[in-house]
């Protein structure tokens, strides 16, 4: 039994893991900062599509909060992969002399596998936000960009996080944890403890891996792994009495499908998700199959000057959202045609792929007043006929002192 509930937690905490890293690196869902989009589902999606954006992350808000509503801190037990990571450097690490080092092989041993586990945190993390390829390749050239700096800081923090603070963390200062104590409730899923039946044998305070001792009040901190509970079970089943420690959900002992449909909130919440995930799906089969970006440039100075000339320069997203190859042709107005410069147009787009065009506008001195902002348009026309003409906003600066 200890072994099957063990098993069943491990392979949860590892699926969860698994999931986890999966989700960005399969395109499942990652926010790309770079180039201002966010993937669902494979598909590219703008920040300017907002409204998918807030209901992509209302989604996982209700979703986190149905978790925690029902099963509270059952989800750190079983699926927070810091406490998988932790767990195993002190409980499965003893049989390579890695958990309790006692010559400096073992030091060097243990800082190794603890170095792996939180390079795996930073690059799982940072991958939600930047393309995993990249992050890797920088981190092993060395190359310290954005997104290696990034991971090898979270890489950093999270080895002196394990190495220094091992359970104290989710104990005072997980955010999750933080949350359920603000939103569990008595049918919240816990350890429930009933003296009744208790032989004090302290099984279950050697069985915790956090070290606490689910009798007494200190379980407030437990995070329902259910370790105590087997090791309770094994000692009491045989005696004929409720087994003094087991998972409840307040005066429950089983948590059934048709309490879900007897209980309003679950009901709510339950609807918001479905409601939420169907909007989602809708959103990513209609979203637009051309899409565009403007930003201030990153290769090169924004607002710049050279003699007689105030320049700014801008990089374009575009996005082919279509499952064709297409040719777009870009066009920018606001400004005279003769002052718009890009590296390439049109540019040709495989299907789902992208592209960062760069734009300059150069304006002759004296066209208009100093520190002036002119609006412009850019609008991207599709070869297909069919696609819409998408269009994003920018705004020209007339530098000063120009030479
Ligand atoms: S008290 Fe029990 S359920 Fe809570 S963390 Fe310890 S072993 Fe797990
Ligand atoms: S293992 Fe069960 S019976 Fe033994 S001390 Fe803990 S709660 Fe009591």
């Amino acid at each position: 039994m200890t072994n099957r509930h063990l098993m069943y937690r491990r392979l949860m905490q590892l699926i969860t893991a698994f999931i986890l890293i999966v989700t960005p690196i399969g395109g499942i869902f990652r926010l790309d900062v770079p180039s201002k989009s966010f993937v669902v589902f494979g598909q590219k999606l703008w920040f300017q599509e907002t409204y998918l954006l807030i209901v992509t992350l209302l989604f996982f808000l209700f979703v986190l909060i149905g978790v925690i509503k029902i099963l509270g801190r059952v989800a750190c037990g079983w699926m927070c992969p810091r406490n998988l990571m932790i767990e195993l450097l002190e409980k499965i690490a003893p049989s390579l002399g890695v958990a309790k080092p006692k010559s400096l092989i073992h030091v060097m041993l243990r800082v190794v596998v603890q170095v792996i586990f939180a390079f795996l945190v930073g690059f799982t993390f940072f991958s939600y936000f930047f393309d995993w390829k990249v992050i890797l390749q920088d981190v092993f050239s060395l190359t310290f960009s954005l997104p290696a700096s990034l991971t090898l800081a979270l890489t950093v923090l999270s080895f002196i996080d394990v190495f220094v603070f091992h359970h104290t963390f989710c104990q005072v200062a997980c955010p999750y944890g933080l949350m359920q104590s603000i939103l569990g409730d008595e049918k919240t899923m816990a350890i429930h403890f009933d003296s009744d039946g208790c032989i004090k044998c302290n099984a279950c305070t050697k069985a915790c891996f956090l070290h606490i001792d689910p009798k007494s009040e200190a379980r407030l901190t437990c995070v329902a792994c259910g370790d105590c509970t087997v090791a309770c079970q094994k000692v009491t089943s045989r005696r004929g009495k409720p087994i003094p420690l087991r998972y409840r959900f307040g005066d429950n002992d089983h948590l059934t499908v048709g309490r879900f449909f007897r209980d309003l909130r679950f009901l709510f919440l339950g609807g918001i998700v479905v409601l939420l995930f169907s909007g989602l799906l809708l959103g990513v089969i209609k979203h637009q199959s051309v899409a565009i970006a403007m930003a201030p440039a990153k290769w090169s100075k924004a607002i710049a000057v050279v003699p007689g000339m105030g320049i700014n320069n801008y990089q374009i997203y575009v996005n082919n959202g279509s499952n064709q190859v297409r040719t777009y042709r870009l066009e920018v107005t606001g400004v005279d045609p003769s002052f718009i410069f890009f590296n390439e147009n049109p540019v040709t787009l495989s299907p789902g792929t992208d592209q960062e065009v760069r734009l300059t506008v150069k304006v002759p001195k004296g066209t208009y007043i100093e520190n002036d902002s002119i609006p412009l348009t850019i609008r991207v026309h599709s070869s297909n006929p069919d696609d819409p003409i998408a269009e994003a906003k920018g705004i020209f600066v007339m530098p000063s002192n120009i030479p």
